[in-house]
Order: C-alpha cells, then sequence, then structure tokens
C-alpha cells in the first residue's frame, strides 16, 4: 500500500485516530484465539469515533482497495479480527456510549464499544436485563458480540445474543449507511437482515449502532453443583435436569481434566478423583427458585450426584463458580498449546459426544479437555499439546478432524458461539449444504461486491 493511499485514511479518519506506527500495529495483529504461524501484521488502526467518520474510512478504503477489518476488544477466539488479507484495522472499542435505556419499551440502544458487563449493569440498575452472559462479558463488546451472535452461561434459559437484537445501524464497505430492524418486539417487513447481520463476522458490514430488547429482573438466583464418580451418570444428571420441567437459567459441565487442572491451579479443594462436576443455576421469584432449587438437588443426589450442594449464600454461590470460572486460564498448566473447538451436539446426544471425545483422546494418544454449556449441548474442548513438538502437533490436528467427524455424525455443528474466523475455515464445507454455501457467498458479493471487508473469514475460498 503507496504512502498517499494511508494519509488518504488517516485523513478520513482524522490524523489523530490513524496510526501505521510498528507497536500499534503489532497491538492489533491478533486476537485471544492464537492460531498458529505469524500473527499477519495489520497496514495501519484506525480509531472509531462515529458513524459519519467511519462511512468515510471505509469510503476511502473501499476507493483504493484496501481491506478493513472491524474489532471489539480482540476478544474472539477464532482469528476473526486478524488482518490476514493485509489492510487495516478499524477499532471500535472506543464507541462505548450507551444512548438511552427506555423503561416503558423495555429497549437499550447502544454503541458497539459498550463492554457486554456495562449494559448488563445499566440495565440491572433500572430494574431490566441483558441475558446474553458470554463468559467474556467483562471485557468483550456488544458489537464483537453482536458480530459473533455470542451465547455464553444463560443461553440455556434465555437464548443468544441473536434473540436480543432488534435493530442496527450499520455501514457497507462502500461507505453507504443503513438501518434495519426495529424497536419493536415484533416486525415481519421485509427479508430479515437483522438477522443475517448477527453472526457475520464483520464480513458484511460494520455495525455502529445497536437496539437490543431487555427483559424484567429476575428477583432472586440460586446456584447448586454435583460431583460425580461415573461420566455417564454426570451426563444423565444432565438430561434429567433437562427433563424435569424445571428450566436452569445455566448448566455447565465439567470433565475430570478440567477439575484435575482447575484444583491444580486455583486449590479450591475439589475431589481428584471426581468424573465429572455440574453446575447450575436457577433463577425467578425467591419463593419459586428456592423450591425448585431443592428439587433438582433431589433429583442430581437421586442420579448418582455426591455431593450436591445448594449454596446458601451468594458467597457460596460464588465459590461454587470459582471452579468454572478458573477453567480457562487453568488449563494451560497442563500443556503449552491448545486448539480451542467450540462444538454443539443435540441435546439428546452430549453423553454420545463426551464418550467419543475420551476415545479419541485415547486413540491420538493426546489431553482433551472439555468443559461448558451442557444445557445448550455445547462443549469447549481443548485439545492440549506442545506445538514445538511435530508429533504431538500432528495428534492434535488428526484429533480435531476426528471430532469434528464425530459431531457431524450426531447432528451437531462445528461451532456453537465462537464463530469460523480463520480457524474452522477448512471445515466448513463438510457441514454447509453446497447450495447454502454458494447462497452465502451470493449474498457477500452484494454487501461487499469487491470482498474487502474482513477477507478471508467465515466463507471457504471458492
Ligand atoms: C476467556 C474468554 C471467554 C469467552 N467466553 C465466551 C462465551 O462464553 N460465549 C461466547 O459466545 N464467546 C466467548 N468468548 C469469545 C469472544 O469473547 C466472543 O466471540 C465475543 O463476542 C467477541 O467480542 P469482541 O468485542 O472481543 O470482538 P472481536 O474479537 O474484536 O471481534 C470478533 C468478530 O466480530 C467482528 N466485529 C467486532 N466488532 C464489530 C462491529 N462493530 N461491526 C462488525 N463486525 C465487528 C470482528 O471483525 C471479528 O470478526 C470468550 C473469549 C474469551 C477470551
Amino acid at each position: 500500500m503507496d504512502l498517499a493511499v494511508l494519509d488518504a485514511i488517516a485523513q478520513a479518519a482524522g490524523a489523530e485516530n490513524f496510526s501505521a506506527g510498528l507497536p500499534q500495529r503489532l497491538l492489533y495483529a491478533s486476537d485471544a484465539g492464537k492460531i498458529g504461524g505469524e500473527a499477519p501484521l495489520p497496514r495501519g488502526v484506525a480509531r472509531a469515533v462515529d458513524t459519519p467518520q467511519i462511512s468515510r474510512v471505509l469510503a476511502v478504503c473501499h476507493c483504493h482497495g484496501v481491506p478493513v477489518v472491524p474489532r471489539g476488544a480482540g476478544s474472539g477466539l477464532t482469528g476473526g479480527a486478524r488482518a490476514v488479507g493485509g489492510g487495516i484495522v478499524l477499532d471500535l472499542a472506543g464507541l462505548t456510549r450507551i444512548l438511552s435505556i427506555n423503561l416503558a419499551d423495555q429497549v437499550a440502544v447502544v454503541e458497539p464499544g459498550v463492554v457486554t458487563s456495562d449494559l448488563q449493569a445499566a440495565a440491572e440498575a433500572v430494574g431490566l436485563f441483558y441475558p446474553p452472559d458470554p463468559a467474556s462479558v467483562g471485557f468483550s463488546t456488544i458489537g464483537g458480540n453482536v458480530a459473533e451472535n455470542a451465547g455464553g452461561l444463560r443461553a440455556v434459559k434465555y437464548g443468544v445474543t441473536r434473540d436480543y437484537v432488534l435493530g442496527l445501524k450499520a455501514v457497507l464497505m462502500d461507505g453507504r449507511v443503513f438501518r434495519v430492524g426495529t424497536r419493536t418486539i415484533k416486525s415481519v417487513v421485509g427479508y430479515d437482515l437483522t438477522r443475517l447481520l448477527v453472526g457475520s463476522e464483520g464480513t458484511l458490514a460494520v455495525i455502529t449502532e445497536v437496539t437490543l430488547r431487555l427483559i424484567p429482573k429476575p428477583e432472586a438466583k440460586v446456584t447448586l453443583s454435583a460431583l460425580y464418580a461415573d461420566l455417564d451418570q454426570a451426563c444423565q444428571g444432565v438430561q434429567d435436569v433437562l427433563k424435569s420441567g424445571i428450566v436452569p437459567t445455566a448448566l455447565e459441565f465439567m470433565d475430570q481434566g478440567t477439575l484435575m487442572a482447575v484444583e491444580g491451579f486455583a486449590h479450591l479443594g475439589l475431589p481428584l478423583a471426581a468424573r465429572a462436576m455440574l453446575l447450575l443455576d436457577l433463577d425467578g421469584p425467591p419463593e419459586v427458585v428456592t423450591r425448585q432449587g431443592a428439587q433438582l438437588a433431589g433429583l442430581l443426589a437421586a442420579g448418582g450426584g455426591q455431593p450436591v450442594r445448594l449454596a446458601q449464600t451468594p458467597r457460596e454461590a460464588l465459590e461454587l463458580w470459582s471452579a468454572r470460572r478458573a477453567a480457562g486460564p487453568a488449563i494451560y498448566q497442563l500443556a503449552p498449546n491448545k486448539f480451542n473447538e467450540d462444538i454443539v451436539v443435540p441435546l439428546g446426544q452430549l453423553a454420545e459426544m463426551v464418550r467419543r471425545l475420551e476415545r479419541v483422546g485415547v486413540e491420538r494418544g493426546i489431553k482433551i479437555i472439555s468443559f461448558g454449556h451442557a444445557g445448550d449441548g455445547n462443549l469447549h474442548v481443548n485439545i492440549m499439546h506442545d506445538a514445538s513438538d511435530p508429533a504431538q502437533l500432528e495428534a492434535a490436528h488428526q484429533a480435531v478432524s476426528d471430532i469434528f467427524a464425530h459431531v457431524l455424525a450426531l447432528g451437531g455443528s462445528l461451532s456453537g458461539e465462537h464463530g469460523v474466523g480463520t480457524a474452522k475455515l477448512g471445515y466448513v464445507g463438510a457441514e454447509m449444504d453446497p447450495v447454502a454455501l454458494e447462497l452465502m457467498r451470493g449474498l457477500k458479493k452484494v454487501f461487499d461486491p469487491r470482498g474487502l471487508l474482513n477477507p478471508g473469514k467465515l466463507l471457504p475460498p471458492e
């Protein structure tokens, strides 16, 4: 890219909002996915300040054929914010205004850089509730959540980000600004472009404003946990809860490897012999959650949970959740590298999937650790390895292929919430109907005919 083009972009962004310096480019080279190989350096970084400025930057880049990679907090786990096609990164994390929270409409309008937990706190301060709750809630942005259709801990009861997005303001790669959706619960006028943009991983348009549905804040919460000496019993426990008629807010699973890693890391007193742990939250009116908590505790104990703990205080609830929160960092104790997969299977196939994961680990001679959102059939599967050892690296790649084959054979999907990015590009064709893939490529061409917005993501090359 020649210097005149960089100057034109800087002028469009405002000189104070653009940097082509090496430190800045290095800072924006990667996301939380830590995908192998050299991190591709963007040619520059533009800091977004408002929609008209974003429009100007995109129009200039479009005119000069410069790729643009939108970026929120960079907490994505599949390489979505990496500049693999060159060009510049457009940093939206500075757009942090909550523009309004309307009690009568139960609607929030926010800029894309608002951190998810900030919106949750602002909604709860006025008695409302924003349910999507990715484990990255303290640093991921709403724009990134929308672009990835983030899920999280409460999806089992409340669904995912898509279920709360009513409308969007966005900018096309050629600089045109447009709105889709409404601020109403219902609307069936035209194709549902709002839903199309949710989960589009920054490949169709840059989202600059989000209108979100809020709901009344639940009055009370109850937390319980159950440890199991038998893996099948733990999986049956998930089924028992889901069939009980009580819908938990969260229903999380941790396997033995996760528990051992957490214990080695956080010393919480977890029994190392336990084969699995389930962790549940219930929310609603206090008398209802108290009754349902006791009911589920009885159910889990009858199914082999030993011990089952029902938190009596908010502090005890936090203690129960601390094992789950420590899981991510703890497993890095086991090996220097991991492939972090995000598989999802139909609920009835969860137990079979867990058994197959164990089998793949044994067959490939590699440690596979899984934990995650069992109530959605969504497991975070970590294939631990040392990438500097070619044999281990090869075994880890083979394990990923085996696992994906099992997921698809069981009627599942390769990603429940982390998206495709660059990490899963090679496998999209295995899951996707070829005609559907063709339609998606056509849609990409309608939104971005020159293929400049976040190239190299989501859709495999033709
Ligand atoms: C510890 C940890 C725990 C996590 N837990 C969960 C979890 O429980 N559930 C879950 O779903 N995810 C989880 N994630 C993944 C990640 O946090 C989510 O994908 C999140 O939605 C990414 O938000 P971000 O702001 O960091 O986006 P980025 O990583 O910056 O970007 C992600 C994608 O969105 C695009 N994008 C960002 N902003 C915009 C915009 N304004 N317009 C258009 N495109 C845009 C980017 O181009 C990129 O493709 C976790 C990550 C970590 C590190």
